[in-house]
């Protein structure tokens, strides 16, 4: 996907420009990438797209500020879970913009019949923790709204077409003229025959019953790519809703859920869990094997590890999702369990290992010891 540009740039404007700065780049803007002077120009198009979502952004308090503080990451997780993402909500309607601005007087620039890009998708999948770990691919079905293969999304009936609307000549829309107090007052609206289409289908196409997009049950696959993390979201290009009027496709997003796991939980790029050992083995060392992603590994516990200890295992951990030779961490915390079911021998060994005069003979040396047995 393209770097998105900083809407200040797509403007020419400086970072606080007023109000009626931004609106008079905006104009210039508009006139410079308006479709009537660069008829059949796809990259004027989609300047004017940048243009007017810029616009859109800067021309309002709010979502300038929001957009000064976190760039275009503000708008792009907005709708997550549901239908309303950036692309699709933001595609607003030339023919509102140009009317608002009073240029391109005559009707035919007034384009409510323009293509229309179809709106971008929000579905959730469910993945395990291994999966995100890994990578995985995973198969989607989800309702659809499709272009019409019966029609080829003409919304006409096969061997019949659409016909350009006689009362708007194809724009969309109408001009009406009402009586005010002030005069004469001119106002655009929506045609009310053809319902801003611009065009009439005599003879709608029984599949879709001339709306030139069905629902559809589609299949898509996912790739998971490896160190995905619970909550972000996969943007599949084109996968979305059919648009209108010869409109591109929306965009898929695939929001990933993770399901926890027994034994590891996940922060970030680290992988923390708990080990449990025996008190003999915090108290005297040993050799045991320890649980990870990439099987079970040997690990030496030191004499004399004490409860809650920290141990950190270097690169087990998750890869990173756009280096995968990267990894995390694992991160170890040793539960020390105390028994709770001890024969009578153990328990005379304890009661031995805490008699202070047991242990004050011990410590005492060999010559100690037979000084004493001689002074007896
Ligand atoms: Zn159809
Ligand atoms: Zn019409």
């Amino acid at each position: 996907m393209a770097e998105k540009r900083d809407y200040y740039d797509v403007l020419g404007i400086k970072k606080g420009a007023s109000e009626s700065e931004i609106k008079k780049a905006y104009r210039q803007m508009a006139k410079k990438y308006h479709p009537d002077n660069n008829p059949d120009d796809k990259s004027a198009e989609e300047k004017m797209k940048e243009v007017n979502q810029a616009y859109e952004i800067l021309s309002d308090s709010e979502k300038r500020s929001s957009y000064d503080q976190f760039g275009h990451a503000a708008f792009e997780q907005g709708g997550a879970g549901g239908g309303g993402y950036y692309g699709g909500g933001m595609d607003f309607d030339m023919g509102d913009i140009f009317n608002m601005f009073g240029f391109g007087g005559s009707g035919s620039t007034a384009r409510r019949n323009g293509p229309q890009r179809g709106s971008d998708i929000g579905v959730t999948i469910q993945i395990s923790f291994e999966e995100a770990i890994f990578g995985t691919t995973k198969e989607i079905s989800i309702n659809i709204t499709d272009k019409c293969d019966t029609c080829n999304g003409t919304g006409a009936k096969t061997g019949t077409h659409a016909e350009t609307c006689k009362r708007c000549n194809g724009t969309g829309q109408e001009r009406v003229v009402q009586q005010s107090i002030f005069g004469a007052m001119t106002s655009v609206r929506t045609c009310s025959v053809c319902g801003g289409t611009g065009k009439i289908i005599k003879d709608p196409c029984p599949t879709c019953r001339g709306k030139g997009r069905v629902k559809k049950a589609k299949k898509f696959e996912v790739n998971i790519p490896k160190g995905i993390d619970h909550g972000q979201t996969i943007r599949l290009s084109g996968k979305g809703e059919a648009g209108i009027n010869g409109g591109g496709y929306g965009d898929l997003m695939v929001t990933v859920y993770v399901q926890p796991d027994r034994y590891f939980v996940r922060k970030g790029m680290d992988i923390y869990c708990d080990v449990p050992i025996t008190f003999v083995q915090a108290t005297l060392g040993d050799e045991i094997t320890i649980k990870t992603i990439d099987g079970e590994q040997k690990y030496t516990v030191k004499p004399g590890t004490q409860p809650e200890t920290v141990a950190t295992m270097r690169g087990v951990g998750v890869p990173n999702l756009r280096n995968n030779a990267q990894r995390g961490n694992q991160v170890v915390t040793f539960k020390v369990k105390i028994p709770t079911e001890l024969t009578g021998r153990q328990k005379e060994i304890l009661k031995e290992f805490y008699n202070p005069n047991v242990v004050e003979n011990e410590k005492k040396g060999f010559w100690d010891k037979m000084k004493e047995k001689l002074e007896d």
